[in-house]
């Protein structure tokens, strides 16, 4: 009889501390347009309050910014193995569960962000001088005291990306979960360009719950990828995209 209380309490135990993970990232259904879409967000859970009510959201249109001194980013990405792609229902995305990041890192200055997921965007999310990119990548980076950095490279239709090439050929063609892809080694050192001049400015994360604090980095050097890469991610999501958000006075600065 012990034995089956002892069983019973680990069940229960073992129920309450699954860990609702990032395979269950969205406990609410949102959208990009209509009646859960982008003006919406606030409204469809309290923890999204920042999304409307927020006054340093992204993405932005970068039309003017001011040269500074800045630091150069140093980006320390390596070739590891596929382990959690995910159709997430809103885009392609690579996770990295594995702490510390997988061995992929980002270092700008004196700080050192670790990378904890890629995904996309058709077109860009960021608009520069008043035109989005045909496409963008997003590297999201969390140091270790918890400061979040995104990594915005511009994709424009041109010569094909292996990197893209790969991701594309094992992408969940359907909403799921993450899934393992034995044998595949993916490097996300591919998507970046050789030329890390950026823009940089404050704002948030792009889907709920918009959370603000979120130093972004938007190289200005675009990658190639070839229009048929561009439709392949076309065809599962052609418009995944958040409005531009106001500046509310907040100055992008560049490099020089
Ligand atoms: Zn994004």
């Amino acid at each position: 009889m012990r034995k089956v209380w002892i069983a019973f309490v680990l069940l229960v135990a073992a129920v309450i501390f699954v860990p609702a993970g990032p395979r269950a990232q969205w406990k609410t259904k949102w959208t990009y347009e209509g009646a859960t879409g982008a003006e919406h967000w606030s409204e469809l859970d309290p923890d999204w309050a920042a999304c409307n009510a927020g006054k340093e959201q992204s993405p932005i249109d970068i039309r003017s910014a001011k040269k500074v001194e800045l630091p150069a980013i140093r980006f320390e990405y390596k070739s590891g193995p596929l382990k959690y792609l995910i159709n997430n229902g809103y885009t392609i995305r690579v996770n990295y569960h594995d702490a510390p990041g997988s061995g992929n890192f980002m270092i700008v200055g004196d700080k050192r962000y670790q990378l904890t997921q890629f995904h996309f965007h058709r077109p860009s999310e960021e608009y520069i001088h008043g035109k989005p990119y045909d496409m963008v990548a997003h590297f999201m980076h969390q140091s270790s005291d918890g400061k979040v950095a995104g990594v915005a490279v511009l994709l424009k239709a041109g010569s094909a990306n292996a990197t893209i090439q790969q991701l594309w050929e094992h992408m969940p063609m359907t909403k799921g979960d993450e899934q393992e892809i034995a044998g595949v080694e993916v490097n996300p050192a591919g998507l970046l360009p050789h030329d890390t001049a950026y823009y940089t400015y404050m704002g948030s994360v792009t889907a709920p719950p918009c959370t603000e604090g979120v130093t972004w980095f938007v190289l200005k050097a675009p990658m190639e990828v070839s229009m048929e890469e561009i439709n392949a991610f076309a065809k599962l999501y052609p418009h995944d995209v958040r409005p531009i958000q106001p500046l509310n006075g907040r100055v992008v600065q560049e490099t020089e």
